[in-house]
């Protein structure tokens, strides 16, 4: 069989009773729910293609703003920030404007490795401190009376870790920060804000929007260190600059231009969550998307949650291994003929899995018709061997 050439998938029909009301399961960009498109469609005459400096585009930024920290039980002086460019940018951000001279980052996987090398990258730095474990589980931080910011990542989306935001123990006398990665978990894992000082992420996961925006919510120790950081002369460019973004944030506008619709879609998923109970709702209704996937792996005979320990297993990401001679590639090409999407492992990660998402979104009725397909497809590439 060629490596190159991708061979089409054997052709095998899922019957229209099994399959799921929407087939969009991919971690990242995410389903949108149609609902919000039909809203922003019917907005669009009076908001798609206006300034962003006017009225209708700066309440929808202020809408953003206080439904996220109505969402998220924002205690007083805690700010909602945002800027353009997604959560790549926003490691630069922090990188430039949050670490003083110091970070520790707790790498397992993907996203949190390129925080950690971002900071080892950066001259005005001292090289990080990293603190590793194998993928498929994650590592505990340590305090260190060096370190000024501690990084961790709240679900590492390409492995199906999940842990838990938790601020370490003092160390030394300096009041060290807790910045967090939350891209995939920010809106369907549950968070006590005082746990953290930057909770960042995109709109593009849980919040079922598109992507290329950043937001991140600042407690007061974190926009006191990036407002000393700046005023100590570090050069930092001006798209880059925490201080500018905390600023117009609380004008609710952005630096530049932003997407309008993205703006629009998150504004939409944030009011719904909201309207259907708030985060606990949302936490919940991905428990229960977790607890039918996971229970689906752990009684079939040919699938295996990839994370070993049941308390690290991510409840927004599920990464489920698939037994050899098996091949998960087959699998998902089959599932995408037949409408199902993006049920592919991280390309990186190189395990014969699958990678689904649980988010908010979707519906976890439409995880378990998943399962029923999967085995509908995995039956009948048997029968084929
Ligand atoms: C998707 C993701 C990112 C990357 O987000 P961009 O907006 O594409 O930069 C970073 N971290 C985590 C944990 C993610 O899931």
């Amino acid at each position: 069989m060629s490596q190159h050439v991708p061979s089409s998938p054997p052709d095998i029909r899922i019957p229209a009773s099994l399959l799921p009301s929407d087939g969009r399961f991919g971690s990242g960009p995410s389903k949108v729910r149609p609902e919000a498109v039909a809203a922003l469609a019917e907005a669009s005459p009076t908001y798609l293609g206006t300034s962003h400096r006017q009225r209708a585009v700066r309440s929808m930024v202020g809408r953003l703003r206080s439904g996220l920290a109505e969402l998220f039980h924002l205690p007083a002086g805690y700010e909602v920030v945002l800027g353009n460019g997604g959560t790549t940018c926003f490691w630069d951000v922090a990188t430039l404007g949050l670490i003083e001279r110091r970070s520790q980052h707790l790498v397992f996987g993907e996203f949190s490795s390129r925080f950690a090398a971002a900071a080892a990258a950066a001259p005005h730095l001292s090289p990080p401190e990293i603190i590793e474990s194998p993928v498929g589980t994650h590592p505990e931080s340590r305090p260190n009376p060096d370190v000024d910011l501690y990084a961790f990542t709240h679900n590492e989306t390409s492995t199906g870790v999940a842990m838990e935001v938790r601020r370490p123990a003092p160390a030394g006398s300096g009041q060290a920060l807790v910045a967090v990665d939350a891209t995939s978990a920010a809106g369907g894992l549950r968070l006590d804000p005082s746990q953290v000082d930057a909770y960042y992420f995109a709109p593009q996961k849980c919040f079922a929007s598109d992507g290329g925006l950043w937001v991140a919510l600042l407690s007061p120790l974190a926009v006191e260190r990036a407002r000393s950081i700046a005023a100590s002369g570090r050069w930092i460019p001006p798209f880059l600059d925490l201080v500018t973004a905390i600023d117009n944030s609380a004008k609710d506008q952005t630096y530049n231009t932003p997407s309008l619709a993205t703006i629009f879609l998150m504004v939409n998923q944030v009011e719904w969550i909201l309207a259907q109970g708030g985060l606990e709702w949302a936490a919940s209704r991905c428990d229960r998307s977790a607890e039918i996937l996971y229970g689906w792996a752990e009684a079939s005979p040919y699938a295996r949650p990839f994370v070993a320990k049941p308390s690290e297993r991510s409840h927004v990401v599920a990464t489920i291994d698939l037994d050899p001679p098996l091949e998960a590639t087959a699998v998902t090409a089959v599932l995408r003929a037949n409408g199902i999407l993006d049920t592919d492992p991280y390309r990186k990660l190189g395990r014969n899995q699958l990678r689904i998402a649980m988010f908010p979104a979707i519906d976890p009725e439409d995880v378990a018709a998943l399962t029923s397909c999967i085995d509908h497809v995995v039956g009948a590439l048997d029968e084929r061997r």
